[in-house]
């Protein structure tokens, strides 16, 4: 699979880059469907998870299932963020931050959408 990631996907996933908020393919999909892992394909993420934070990247409440996402503390830019990436191949997908929905949990899965990919149902 490795092989086939576009230089974007690369950036992302192995050297842990991010894409510009609201140029991604998927922050603004309302498509039914699991999302995969861009460099694994394992499934990370449920389009009923998914929900509109107005970040410019797609957001889920939680992943398709906990082991599946892995995280870590991230202390680049100045700041420590969680840093989420995918527990199969320790590809990054983007960052969880404590402001998500309060009524499913209170956080938000910020991923990239290069880093995932879109499985329709
Ligand atoms: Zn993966």
């Amino acid at each position: 699979m490795e092989g086939e990631l576009s230089p974007e996907q690369y950036e992302i996933l192995r050297q842990k880059g991010t894409e510009r908020a609201f140029t991604g393919k998927y922050w603004d999909c309302h498509e039914q469907g699991v999302y995969q892992c861009a460099g694994c394909g394992t499934e990370l993420f449920r389009s009923d998870d998914k929900f509109d934070s107005g970040s410019g990247w797609p957001s889920f409440t939680k992943p398709a299932a906990g082991e599946k996402v892995a995280t870590e503390q991230d202390r680049t830019h100045s700041m420590t963020r969680t840093e989420a990436l995918c527990a199969t191949c320790g590809g990054h997908l983007g960052h969880v931050f404590p402001d998500g929905p309060k009524d499913d949990g209170g956080l938000r899965y910020c991923i990239n959408s290069a880093s995932i990919t879109l499985k329709k149902k």
